[in-house]
């Protein structure tokens, strides 16, 4: 998985600060520390709309299609997503989850060797297809979730909270899980206030 930082509004912080104050004209009130207070107030008080000012985009790649359906299902967010119909995928990546890894015993029978010869055994399947004049967008029926995709990802702080609160916790998936830690490492510098009480565990 590889998660990279496209771009997020510039002074971040200080721009929600400002537009919630809009809201209440206490500007008056802006000085050294003021915008920790005011942000955590207005989480606080579910006055969330005020986030909405902030975005960030990022690029994530070397996830699953079995991720990325869950994913879209996150409607305020924005996707660009790699294509199966105008790409190929006559050398597709994978995912193998650390479950099916583990049950590695160095032999033909493992569950490892087994799941890696299906990927082979599609792959092998998929080109020919393609070989034999199916368009990608029919050969693509055949292909695992566990193909791996890309996709760039732009939402706002609030789509991005609400993100992490479905998606960052022990009733989530472990990959999308993953993606959350990753992209939260990124994320919290950037917006401590914001993400103040998201703690980055296992
Ligand atoms: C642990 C877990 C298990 C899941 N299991 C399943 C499953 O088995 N099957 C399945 O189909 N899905 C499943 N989902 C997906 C889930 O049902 C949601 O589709 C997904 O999490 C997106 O959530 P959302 O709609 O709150 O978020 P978003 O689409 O990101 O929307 C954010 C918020 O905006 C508001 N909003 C957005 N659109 C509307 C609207 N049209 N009307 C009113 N308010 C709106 C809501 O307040 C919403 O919470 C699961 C999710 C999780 C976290």
């Amino acid at each position: 998985m590889n998660i990279k930082l496209l771009s997020i509004t510039p002074n971040i912080e200080t721009v929600i600060e400002e537009a919630g104050r809009t809201c209440y004209q206490s500007y008056n009130k802006i000085s050294e520390g003021s915008a920790e207070r005011f942000i955590k107030m207005i989480i606080k008080n579910g006055h969330e709309s005020v986030l909405e000012h902030g975005y960030a985009s990022f690029k994530i790649s070397g996830i699953s299609r079995s991720l990325s359906h869950q994913l879209v299902r996150h409607r305020i967010a924005s996707f660009s997503q790699q294509s199966q119909r105008y790409c190929k995928e006559d050398q597709f990546d994978y995912v193998i989850p650390p479950s099916v890894r583990d049950k590695y015993v160095g032999d033909e029978s493992s569950l490892l060797f087994q799941y890696q010869e299906m990927m082979r055994n599609i792959q092998d399947l998929y080109n020919r297809m393609v070989r034999e004049g199916i368009k990608p967008e029919d050969a693509r029926f055949v292909l695992p979730n566990a193909c791996c995709t890309q996709l760039v990802l732009t939402c706002n702080l609030r789509e991005w909270r609400h993100i992490f609160k479905e998606r960052y916790n022990l009733a989530a998936q472990w990959e999308i899980r993953q993606m959350c830690k990753e992209i939260l490492k990124v994320l919290k510098p950037l917006a401590p206030i914001v993400f103040a009480d998201f703690k980055i565990g296992d």
